[in-house]
């Protein structure tokens, strides 16, 4: 199954449970717009490489469409529809007035110098100018994406628009960005995890949670988890992973990748696979890195009492079926991971209306929508005694639906 496949699959299986007809579900599951653009850049070694940039814009029923921008090698279209697709479901489930967006660049970064990046970015939303904008389209970080290169995009778009921070989100502070949104989504993850924990009594500070992934979501939700008195047992990163029975010093492990460093080369802890991470025994499994990485081929092989999506569908349709069987319970991507999307609408509104929140402000804000969210995915869970991911996108496709229909289809 593809991973665009699998976001369609959950989204039938919830549309299915509504009754939705077959011809409005095509309508909802279809992208509103893709674009494809090219992307010349002299290399520094003044060699022309001719890059591929993406953009799906899925659905505009609730507003601006919005969602991240990823440079890696597995960017394609396809990715980027399913992203996109993840992104109407998130943003409806917020209950926050956008639509869903996704792109990137097919390149890989870790090859590339920041002149490269720079250029590469520039490039791309000088051919993407005209379809993105404060009330068409607002692009944001994800992976390998940066509040450095949110800020060369609101150049890049000034230059052509005017001034206008409010075309992208998580930008530096120094720049238009908004307090809290850099940790927005890591912070998120902790915020509903506690609300998820609590209906099974048990509190954050007496569990052992295992990340994969040590990037802006990874480590943020490791740090706000290590602070909340969890044990954090492994941590990985796309070198490898490392893990102590005693739990981790992450504050330290911060710095050292801050510097720059993979955990491949840190010392004192035992060195173990991205694999093996997975399938360690703990009470929080939280994948933050990339899709699929709990899969048919080792749902069975997991050992955590609970899933909590960090990363955008990081469990196949086959290992959540596996996951279900096995009465171990996961908390969906586009209720977990909200908070990025969230803090980002915060970012958009300040920037519109040119006001600062500080940050006890925001989080207290992101508090409130992440609990709300909670609650309700939990109480149609309930009602329509389906898991928390079916319930998730009923209440998302029964928000759009009703856009729509108000819009008039
Ligand atoms: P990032 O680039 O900051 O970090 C990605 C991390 O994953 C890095 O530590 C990288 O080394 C690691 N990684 C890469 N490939 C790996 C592999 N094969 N195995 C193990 N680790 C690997 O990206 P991010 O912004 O933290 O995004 C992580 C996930 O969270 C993605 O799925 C993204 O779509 C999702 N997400 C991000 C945001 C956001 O605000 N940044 C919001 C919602 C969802």
């Amino acid at each position: 199954m593809s991973v665009l496949d699998q976001t369609l699959y959950y989204f039938h299986k919830a549309a299915d449970a509504m009754d939705l007809g077959e011809h409005i579900q095509e309508m909802m599951a279809e992208p509103h717009r893709i674009i494809v653009v090219q992307i010349p850049v002299e290399m520094e070694n003044g060699v022309i490489e001719v890059f591929k940039g993406y953009r799906v814009q899925h659905n505009p029923a609730r507003g601006p469409m919005k969602g991240g921008l990823r440079y890696h090698p597995t960017v394609d279209v396809e990715h980027c529809t399913s992203l996109a697709n993840l992104m109407t479901w998130k943003t409806a489930l917020l209950d926050i007035p956008y639509g869903g967006a996704k792109g990137g660049v097919n390149c890989d970064p870790t090859q590339m110098t920041e002149r490269e990046m720079e250029r590469v970015t520039r490039k791309f939303i000088a051919n993407l100018e005209e379809c993105i904008g404060p009330y068409k389209d607002i692009p944001a970080p994800d992976v390998n994406t940066n509040s450095q290169v949110m800020a060369w995009i609101m150049n890049e778009y000034s230059k052509i628009n005017g001034f206008s921070p409010a075309v992208v989100t998580g930008k530096p502070l120094d720049l238009h960005g908004s307090e809290g949104r850099e940790a927005a989504t890591g912070r998120g993850v902790v915020f509903v995890t506690e609300n998820f924990l609590h209906d099974y009594e048990i509190s954050l500070k007496d569990t052992s949670v295992i990340v994969q992934g040590f990037g802006n979501v990874g480590s943020w939700a490791a740090k706000i988890l290590f602070e909340a008195g969890a044990k954090i047992l492994a941590i990985s990163d796309v070198s490898g992973g490392i893990y102590c029975e005693e739990g981790l010093d992450i504050p330290t492990l911060l710095n050292t990748t801050h510097e720059g460093h993979l955990l491949s080369e840190v010392h004192g802890y035992d060195h173990i696979s991205n694999e093996e991470l997975l399938t360690l025994p703990c009470d929080l499994l939280i994948p933050a890195a990339l899709g699929r990485a709990i899969n048919k081929d080792n749902a069975a092989d997991i050992q955590a009492r609970f899933i909590v999506e960090a990363a955008n569908s990081p469990v196949t349709p086959e290992a959540d079926e596996i996951l279900d069987k096995r009465g171990i319970p996961v908390l969906p991507d586009i209720l977990a991971n909200a908070g990025g999307v969230t803090v980002s609408y915060f970012e958009w509104t300040q920037n519109i209306q040119q006001f600062r929140w500080s940050e006890d402000d925001i989080n207290m804000r992101l508090k409130l929508k992440m609990r709300k969210a909670y609650q309700t995915v939990r109480k149609v869970a309930k009602k329509y005694n389906v898991p928390l991911r079916t319930a998730a996108f009923i209440v998302s496709i029964g928000r759009v639906g009703k856009a729509t229909v108000l819009s008039g289809i």
